[in-house]
């Protein structure tokens, strides 16, 4: 019913039926302060009346999934306590994440029904309802469906000028509708109703949801209380704000946060203009939880592109850890610290045997920037191997041996001690045949490395990530690794593994992106691993793990120092996470899930022509899009439209790759098989949208 309500109105707007409204609307004004407080003996309009946050952004909301009966009871109990408040006021406008429920998914998947058009008085079951004006009784009914009304009345009311509205009491206790009669004219002042217990009111918090209607388009008591966000200025003008009524003087509310719009304007006046914003529609979100993000109007997405949530969205047990320690001390690494030491060993315990030393930084720029120093300190050489399209950082010098940068827009090249080689990537690159082809790139290293050696220079060593995240998602071929190690190592170099994006266990059945290429014959060990986004779960965190030797040639007699690296309240942010990954065997999670995404990834391509390559481990997967399975023609603009589109249809995935045409799926690691569900149907739909199904 909601939706046709919506059609109505929308019809309505600026027509003939518009201009009561307005009239009922203004004769509400004029008349504020004569009605009566709807339950109570008093208006409680002093310190005992608390207006409470009960919006997606209130602080007393955590978990959103878990907020039923009898939480919700015990959420809005506990701040009354602790306001020492009789009466609770729910907002009227107000996005909430409480209707989080299929119940109010309308049938237009891409937005839910969250805005309460009502104001809620909380009280205990039992409460007087009584009339604010004078009016008659117009319907009643028991709306017996989970998450309804329950017992609902509906009285009707004149302005002075004959112009009829209602107002619409739910929740009731259903003796309310017992001695009721249509037509029963009920005076201002006079008690009604009362309020009703969960388990008779639709199963929420005694309380009374209170709401103005202009005309109720034939709906009766199934007209609704929560309509879209989309819909609010409509919803606005057929539901006047109860306020008028009860007269809650403007101070008393909770600060409205700023409009999207402003947000975005102020962000590009005050931030600088190449900080990029993803999607068409830029997303704000301001709660997330698990594998999801709720924007400004409570509206839910499914998280599928944010690796740095590894343990998922404001893990409880991460927020716990942080405050208590938080509480009690935050210094740094020139005190001794039990915390950071049972952290740097249970990192070191999640590597192979003789990569055991730790170093705590804030980013993963810079700890790749240590682990360049290292290198140099290491070997005395000078200069770097690195791969096409990589990504390390973002300060000066990972510039320059980011070739995604220095090669992309703006970039000035690489400098002389910067070597670059081609991307192990199978679909794409120059040898496809995925049994020679971890050898032939391997060469091309080798080449790299004679080409160095010639010219009387020493190469410190080869940084990669384990698998190119930002190059494309690839996997590389069997024995690539293994083979530049061996390379790089007879040059007198180091090898640096960049797992930034690929460690923890995302990759499904390694903890380690490098762990990938291990065969049977040979383990891949690299000399320094460098850990980042998801190590601290959104808290910045970034660690380096290296041998005692490789620690040792650094110790030359200058102070190693960070500010904040090893703080103590990060180290026990990251060893939280790491005893999360481990207890809640998140690797085996996305070994299981990704196997599902993968499997039906591939059934996809017998689909849609436009999937050229699927590729991928655990819950680190990429979907190239090309024009054309011969020339491998990118198709850039239509993964930016998938991505879009996606978006629209509440999932959140990326675009990547040098040609950005791979759509990147790399989610918070408690992704599940039913996200996986939802996420292959819409990317199913959205595909069908860009090209014909090929039978
Ligand atoms: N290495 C890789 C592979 C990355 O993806 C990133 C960040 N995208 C970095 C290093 C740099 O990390 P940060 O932004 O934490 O400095």
């Amino acid at each position: 019913p909601f939706e046709f309500a919506e059609t109505l109105i929308k019809q309505r707007i600026g027509m003939e039926t518009s201009r009561p409204a307005q009239r009922v609307h203004d004769w509400l004004v004029n008349q504020s302060g004569n009605f009566v407080f709807p339950t109570g003996d008093q208006r409680p309009l002093g310190r005992e009346m608390l207006v409470m946050d009960l919006g997606v952004e209130s602080p007393h909301m955590i978990g959103p999934d878990s907020i039923t009966e009898p939480v919700l009871s015990r959420i809005i109990c506990d701040e009354m306590k602790a306001e020492s408040a009789k009466v609770v006021i729910g907002r009227y406008l107000e996005p909430r994440l409480i209707y989080d429920s299929e119940l109010f998914d309308s049938k237009d998947y891409r937005e839910s029904r969250t805005i309460h058009l009502g104001m809620d008085v909380f009280d205990i079951a039992g409460t007087s309802v009584k009339a604010p004006m004078d009016g008659e009784v117009y319907l009643f009914h028991d709306n017996t469906s989970p998450l309804d009304y329950g017992p609902v009345i509906i009285l009707k009311h004149k302005t002075d000028d004959g112009d009829e509205f209602f107002s619409l009491y739910g929740h009731l206790a259903r003796t309310s509708l017992e001695s009721l009669e249509v037509g029963q004219p009920i005076k201002a002042g006079e008690t009604f109703a009362t309020l009703g217990g969960p388990h008779e009111n639709g199963g929420w918090p005694p309380h009374l949801h209170f709401q103005l209607i202009v005309d109720l388009f034939g709906m009766g008591t199934d007209f609704p209380g929560v309509g879209r966000a989309s819909r609010v200025s409509t919803w606005r003008q057929f539901c006047p704000d109860p306020n008028l009524m009860l007269g809650i003087p403007a101070d008393r509310f909770p600060k409205q946060p700023l409009l999207k719009s402003t947000t975005l304007k102020v962000r590009k006046s005050r931030m600088g203009g190449n900080l990029s914003i993803g999607y068409q529609e830029p997303l704000k979100p301001v709660r997330g939880w698990k594998q999801y993000l709720y924007d400004e109007n409570g509206q839910k997405f499914i998280d599928a592109y944010n690796n740095v949530p590894h343990v998922g969205h404001c893990h409880p047990r991460v927020v716990k850890a942080l405050h208590s320690q938080a509480k009690r001390l935050n210094t740094n690494t020139r005190y001794l610290s039990d915390t950071v030491i049972q952290y740097a060993e249970a990192l070191a315990n999640t590597m192979p045997d003789g990569l055991d030393v730790c170093y705590f930084l804030n980013s993963a720029s810079e700890a790749n920037e240590l682990a360049l120093r290292l290198a140099r300190a290491k070997t005395g050489g000078k200069d770097l191997i690195v791969l096409e399209g990589a990504y390390h950082g973002h300060s000066t010098t990972l510039i320059d041996i980011s070739p995604y940068k220095h090669d992309g827009p703006g970039g000035n090249g690489a400098p002389d001690w910067v070597h670059t080689a081609p991307v192990a990537d199978v679909y794409r690159g120059s040898y496809r045949d995925a049994k020679t082809a971890g050898s032939k790139y391997a060469e091309s290293v080798g080449e790299i490395i004679d080409r160095v050696n010639l010219n009387g220079r020493q190469v410190c060593g080869f940084i990669a990530e384990s698998c190119p995240s930002v190059g494309g998602q690839i996997l590389f071929p069997e024995g690539y690794l293994a083979d530049v190690y061996r390379r790089i190592r007879a040059a007198g170099g180091v090898c640096i593994a960049d797992e930034v994006q690929t460690g923890y266990g995302r990759l499904g059945e390694w903890f380690y992106g490098f762990q990938q290429q291990n065969t049977a014959e040979e383990t891949v060990v690299p000399d320094i691993v460098v850990l980042g986004k998801p190590i601290g779960n959104g808290h910045p965190i970034a660690a380096l793990v290296t041998t005692r030797e490789i620690a040792d040639s650094f110790a030359n007699g200058m102070e190693f120092f960070s500010t904040f690296g090893g703080n103590t309240v990060s180290a026990v942010v990251g060893k939280t996470v790491l005893d999360i990954v481990h207890e809640e065997r998140l690797a085996d999670h996305a070994k299981s899930v990704g196997e599902f995404l993968l499997s039906n990834f591939r059934e996809l391509i017998k689909r849609h022509k436009i999937i050229g390559d699927v590729r991928g481990s655990g819950l680190f997967l990429g979907i190239e899009l090309v024009r054309d399975h011969e020339t491998l023609e990118p198709a850039d603009r239509e993964a930016s439209y998938v991505a879009n589109r996606m978006r629209e249809r509440r999932i959140l995935i990326g675009t990547d790759g040098p040609l950005n045409n791979v759509l990147k799926v790399r989610p918070p690691m408690p992704f599940s098989i039913e996200n996986a569900k939802s996420l292959i149907e819409a990317l199913d739909q959205t595909l069908s949208e860009i090209c014909p199904r090929s039978q």
